[in-house]
């Protein structure tokens, strides 16, 4: 039988996997996959975090504003 709450929890149960998956695969992968041909990476003078980008990516980073 049927019921629909068991349904509906079942959905939130799938729902909340795919999102932990997503989370879990962004935070393996590293930025230089996503760009190969910039290896060259920096580290930030105020927070001492490594970073491709020209801009700091740290979001507590005290240099960014
Ligand atoms: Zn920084």
């Amino acid at each position: 039988m049927f019921s629909i709450s068991k349904i509906f929890t079942l959905i939130i149960i799938l729902l909340a996997i795919t999102f932990i998956f997503k989370i879990l695969s962004k935070k393996r992968k590293p930025s230089k996959v996503k760009d190969p041909k910039n290896l060259d990476v920096s580290k930030c003078p105020s927070c001492g975090v490594w970073t491709s980008e020209k801009i700091c990516t740290n979001n507590n980073c005290p240099f960014d504003n």
